[in-house]
């Protein structure tokens, strides 16, 4: 029999040998009640110690960054001396100065290094987040020469935590199965969390390859502090598999992406020394450059990385509930807080010493950046989306994001044999983000290594479906103004005589038809191009093209201007009015019997759990709950055959990780789909489509 009390570490564990800590400071256990080891740290009780601890601290600050999608606060603290404190806006400032190869003489002062550390970007490593609890109490407590200097040469930015969702689920799952003699054997519930387990955020997205993407609240509200700030060394929390020991950056030398320049590298391994020295001291078994790598920049180990800072990994052997049985023997998560607490230290106190080395790096990264964009053969790159400028300005607003400058396009220019004019925008090579806006177009189809950890492309005009090109000539006179993002549809829809028309090519036109469907209007939609007359003149729709008619509508016509009104202002589309149902296409009336088709609400069936596979599913979640505002019904595999099909006009299957449709229930489904239901199947689900349903 192991007791409970095994596992739980006082305090002091946690904390530094030989440094004295202030006893006023108020304590984690004070708070939490209990020690840490001993339970999961609830994210609310987390929440509550550390606004307490920072508002009763004069070396850190505490504010919340964001909310995730279940409305809980991502909190973000500022810890530095209590002069440095006193003026963070102006050190903030000169460090920003300093950093930028055209203002770095305006720069005034010896300036601290700014060190950023994020905690918990993955819900289910639960070392990864709660080792920011004794972090922050040393930061607060330790008393000496040794810490105080270390805060008067550096402004610490933490953010704790990362993803409050996925620790929320990781938590209960692990209070739950909570036991009086603790769970050692790996195959108990407690270290096996159900669909869709901790490491995602709400919709399931893995927010380590967030970094890059920014489409969740979390990302977000780092991503803009962390531009905020250009950190010059930052550290990502996790776990690995429950085999391996310790790992910490530089990863495998030649899995790295070509835009990192090499000296960031060798800085790298030298504040690895660091690491070593105290992972000596404590006797812990650890390892660097071997698996891991540098490619994806949108992980929060390697975007630092094309951005001037030093991204450094750590990991620990995975420690889902509080001990378990390994290869090595019984590990505790105990240990692993312990772990990261000192290569939390390490990372600080290392960065503190290598200041002066950071500094001239981070000059020199975008020094070389700005050379770099001069070598390049491509001037700039130019895009264009005419079909849909909401898309557009989302591709912008993540531009933006990035700190990439993007100016809308003035005058016309040639590039790939197109012609680029109004309504184009350019982002130009020449700015101190060249990487980044290198990174975020380029098209790399040769690997020197061919080992991935997991993303090998991402281009992101592509994803976005712009038309885009690059552009090698002058690019002189041909910067309009600076685009932020930020798109307003100003026109307002006239009364219709007879049929309102609107696009379908409008990112959120599925969602303004879902509203309207919703509220009893009936609308159609055109299946061949037609040029519609409207009170503005004859307008081509391309087909898909959406009609609400004045016909046969059993809503009263003010309601459904209204309404017109709305959808239009909510979704930034244009509707017209069309003053008649003849279009100038032969036989494409927009009362059209086979030309144009009636719409029916729709009634979504995503199938989760089991052997779906999280990100997929949660992405189409994420789309039409989120996003286009559309019920949806998700249904477990395992319940998929009690349901009354009939209630569903659309299945979704997603990618998984073997079949989700069960056997026998094949020739329900077969006869269902002639019946009139729709199968929408991507990756392995439209494979196993294919195979099945014929
Ligand atoms: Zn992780």
């Amino acid at each position: 029999m192991v007791s409970v009390a095994a596992f739980a570490e006082p305090l002091d564990y946690f904390l530094e040998a030989g440094t004295s800590y202030d006893q006023s400071v108020l304590k984690p256990a004070d708070v939490f009640g209990h020690d840490i080891g001993d339970q999961p740290i609830r994210h609310d009780l987390m929440v509550s110690y550390i606004r307490d601890l920072a508002g009763a601290s004069n070396r850190m600050t505490v504010e919340t960054i964001g909310y995730s999608h279940e409305r809980r606060p991502i909190l973000f603290i500022t810890v530095s001396a209590p002069e440095n404190l006193a003026k963070l806006d102006e050190i903030r400032a000169n460090h920003l100065l300093r950093s930028n190869p055209e203002t770095t003489d305006q720069a005034l002062g010896d300036l601290p290094v700014i060190t950023w550390l994020n905690y918990g970007v993955h819900g289910a490593e639960s070392s990864g987040m709660d080792a920011a609890v004794p972090v922050l109490y040393h930061l607060a407590a330790a008393k000496g020469e040794k810490v105080e200097s270390m805060l008067k040469n550096s402004v610490l930015l933490i953010t704790a935590i990362f993803n409050p969702d996925g620790h929320a689920r990781r938590g209960a799952w692990v209070t739950q199965y909570g036991s009086d003699v603790r769970a050692l054997d790996p195959a108990h519930e407690v270290h096996n969390q159900v669909w869709p387990g901790g490491r995602t955020n709400h919709y399931w997205f893995d927010l380590n390859r967030q970094w890059l993407l920014q489409t969740q609240p979390e990302s977000r509200a780092w991503l803009t502090q962390w531009h905020k700030w250009k950190p010059q060394v930052s550290a990502d929390f996790h776990e690995m598999g429950p085999n391996s020991t310790y790992y910490f950056h530089p990863g495998v030398p030649t899995r790295k992406y070509p835009l990192i320049p090499a000296k960031g590298r060798e800085l790298l391994v030298e504040l690895g020394g660091y690491h070593r020295q105290t992972l000596d001291e404590e006797k812990s078994l650890y390892y660097s450059e071997e698996s891991f790598d540098n490619y994806y920049i949108g992980k929060g180990s390697t975007y630092p990385q094309v951005n001037g800072s030093l991204g450094v990994l750590f990991e620990a052997g995975a420690q889902m509930g509080i001990a378990r049985e390994s290869d090595q023997g019984i590990k505790t998560y105990a240990k692993n807080v312990r772990n990261h607490f000192l290569t939390s230290l390490s990372t600080i106190n290392g960065a503190a010493a290598m200041r002066e080395k950071l500094h001239a790096y981070q000059g020199e990264f975008y020094k070389s950046a700005m050379a770099a964009a001069k070598e390049d053969d491509v001037t700039a790159y130019v895009f264009r989306a005419p079909e849909d400028p909401v898309r557009l300005h989302m591709f912008i607003d993540l531009l933006n994001r990035h700190d990439v400058k993007v100016y809308a396009l003035k005058g016309d220019i040639k590039a790939e044999g197109r012609v680029f004019s109004d309504g184009a925008y350019v982002v130009p090579m020449n700015q101190r983000q060249y990487r980044m806006a290198k990174a975020l177009f380029n098209r790399i189809t040769e690997f020197p290594d061919k080992v991935f950890y997991d993303v090998s492309g991402w281009t992101l005009p592509l994803a976005y479906g712009l038309d885009y090109a690059a552009f090698d000539g002058n690019m002189r006179g041909k910067l309009g103004q600076k685009a932020d993002g930020t798109f307003k549809m100003v026109m307002e829809p006239a009364e219709a005589p007879y049929a309102y028309v609107f696009r379908w090519s409008d990112y959120y036109a599925p969602r303004a038809v879902a509203k309207l469907l919703d509220a009893g209007i009936m609308a159609r939609v055109v299946k061949e191009p037609v040029d519609v007359q409207t009170l503005s003149g004859t307008v081509s729709f391309d087909r898909g093209a959406i009609v609400v008619q004045r016909d046969l509508q059993t809503v009263p016509a003010a309601e459904i201007h209204a309404l017109m009104k709305e959808v239009a202002a909510e979704n930034n589309i244009q509707i017209h009015a069309a003053t008649s149902g003849h279009t100038l296409n032969v036989g494409a009336d927009l009362g059209g019997r086979n030309s144009v088709a009636d719409l029916k609400p729709v009634k979504p069936l995503l199938v989760v759990g089991g052997r779906t596979s999280p990100y997929d599913a949660g992405e189409v979640w994420h789309l039409l709950d989120h996003k286009m505002k559309m019920p949806v019904t998700l249904v477990r595999q395992d319940r998929l055959k009690r349901l009354d099909w009939n209630r569903y006009t659309h299945l979704i299957l997603v990618g998984n990780y073997g079949p989700v449709i069960p056997k026998d229930m094949v020739d329900d489904l077969k006869a269902w789909v002639k019946a009139g239901g729709t199968i929408i199947a991507h990756r392995q689900g439209a494979e196993w489509v294919a195979k099945n349903i014929t």
